[in-house]
């Protein structure tokens, strides 16, 4: 299968997914598709642009940086990895949304550096949900902290939340994970009224993302099911 036939393939399992939720009378947001680009070749990427997709998630500042002048077409750029002060200043000056801001070290040097390039830096507060010892992001009780910390910043937007699930052989595990997600994510939005900014609930992956969406996920982030299995 070609990356277009990929992409029209994900389209109606997205679909599929968002009616599944509507039977079961819960509400309906449109899903954004993330093309997850990392370790992938510039003609990729570009056929990618070409079947409609506007939004490329990148891993690593640096990699993105390397691509982003080869590429033709207006597209969003997210950064999707972790990231290191070290690198904050650079990810400030190139990506549209960062989705793994999970420390307050990570959100006091983004305040400071998107004030020195005048920018308002939209971010996703990426929460570690499950509690796996080896993944990125905030603990569920430090997130509504957190959370404060990054919308009491002017230079800075909080744009939504941020999860990375386990990999279950069988992603119906994953279901309870992003249920908690959700919930959270509403928590967030009441308290912000109706002029909360938080509006994307990122999650779901290849492995994932159907259950992901029927648990309200309205961003998705996709490389395999995109691309065919990462060459490394
Ligand atoms: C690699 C990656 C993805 C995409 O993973 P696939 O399983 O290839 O769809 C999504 N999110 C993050 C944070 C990633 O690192």
């Amino acid at each position: 299968m070609s990356i277009t036939d990929n992409i029209i393939a994900i389209r109606r399992e997205i679909d599929a997914a968002l009616e599944r939720r509507k039977e079961h009378g819960l509400e309906v947001f449109p899903v954004k598709l993330v093309a997850v680009t990392k370790n992938q070749n510039i003609a990729s990427i570009q056929a990618a642009i070409n079947a409609g997709i506007d939004a490329i998630g990148e891993n690593r500042v640096q990699e993105a940086l390397t691509k982003r002048d080869g590429i033709q077409g207006p597209v969003d750029w997210h950064l999707i990895g972790h990231l290191q002060t070290n690198k904050v200043r650079q990810a400030v000056a190139s990506f549209d949304l960062i989705h793994s801001v999970d420390s307050e070290r990570l959100v006091f040097a983004l305040d400071k550096a998107a004030a020195k390039l005048n920018k308002r830096q939209a971010v996703l507060l990426q929460v570690n949900i499950s509690g796996e010892e080896t993944k990125f992001g905030v603990e569920t009780d430090q997130a509504l902290g957190l959370a404060d910390m990054i919308m009491s910043s002017s230079n800075l937007k909080l744009s939504g939340l941020m999860t990375i699930a386990p990999h279950f052989p069988n992603p119906e595990d994953a279901r309870p994970i992003f249920r908690e997600m959700y919930q959270l994510f509403m928590q967030l939005r009441s308290a912000g009224g109706v002029h909360t900014t938080i509006q994307w609930l990122s999650m779901g992956m290849t492995n994932d993302y159907q259950i992901a969406i029927e648990e309200g996920s309205n961003l998705i982030r996709i490389g395999t099911a995109i691309f065919g299995p990462r060459q490394y």
